[in-house]
């Protein structure tokens, strides 16, 4: 997709079905994702191009389908005893800052019935509306995927200027913050780069805790069904020895690295 139909995808995302959000998938009883149990709405569209990415069938904007925000806000609703005192909703994709207008009003509406909010994101934006809504985000699990802005590029497809500047807003805001970043071999496992990584954020106050995510192939047959290339199809997913490396290294810079 070129830029502009790209661009006009995103105004149609938004202009239309104001009360309905764009969604990949639901999940019902997520431990994966924020503390808790938790309903985790998987949302379609995502500007970042992972090499990784193991759900690619969530990036086009033009796949998914429409849900109602306020069907969103009944089951969630329905879920909330089994969410107990840690657990709620987490907004996950994809990528839920291009549908970030109509999560405010959901996140609203979930704090309203007393829900935990969790957003999932890589940080690609950092404006006014973004950072409303990191605002109305009870705990923001910010994924970075790299230190190195040229490999975060390679790797991504876009800077990640963008997502340290998030990380900067929420760190000015006091409010609590996890930072996730997935490990994948001989792409975010140099030492000097994990060093870089943690050490960029080792004085930051709001990090609660810090999640390695191993590199895996569940949904590589995901590429093979959308008919795009996937070059990481040989890549394998990171040894023992790597995972307690990076672990490691973490560990010096953070309380609380979890290693999924
Ligand atoms: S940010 Fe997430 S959904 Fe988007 S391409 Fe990367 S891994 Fe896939």
């Amino acid at each position: 997709m070129n830029k502009q139909s790209s661009d006009i995808e995103l105004l149609k995302l938004n202009i239309f079905n104001p009360d309905q959000l764009k969604i990949h998938s639901l999940e019902t009883f997520g431990t994966h994702d924020g503390p808790g149990i938790r309903m985790v709405v998987f949302v379609q569209g995502c500007q970042f191009k992972c090499l990784y990415c193991q759900n690619p069938d969530s990036i086009d904007v033009k796949g998914g389908t429409f849900i109602k925000i306020e069907e969103l806000v009944q089951k969630a609703v329905r879920q909330k005893n089994y969410f107990g005192a840690a657990g709620g909703v987490t907004v996950s994709g994809g990528e839920p800052l291009l549908q970030r207008n109509k999560l405010i009003h959901f996140f609203k509406l979930l704090h309203e019935q007393g829900i935990n909010t969790c957003l999932d994101t890589n940080g690609r934006l950092n404006n006014h509306e973004a950072q409303e809504l990191f605002d109305h985000t009870d705990i923001l699990l910010l994924d970075v995927k790299h230190i190195n802005d040229d490999i975060h590029r390679k790797l991504t497809g876009l800077t990640n200027k963008n997502t340290l500047e998030v990380a900067a807003y929420r760190e000015s805001t006091g409010k609590t913050m996890w930072l996730r970043y997935v490990l994948v071999p001989e792409w975010t496992d140099q030492p000097e780069y994990l060093e870089e990584w943690a050490n960029y954020f080792s004085n930051y106050k709001t990090v609660e805790r810090v999640e390695i995510i191993p590199f895996h192939q569940l949904g590589a047959h995901k590429w093979e069904g959308l008919n795009r290339p996937y070059l990481l199809k040989d890549a394998l997913p990171p040894t023992t020895e790597s995972k307690a490396a990076a672990f490691k290294i973490f560990s010096k810079y953070f309380k609380n690295v979890v290693l999924k």
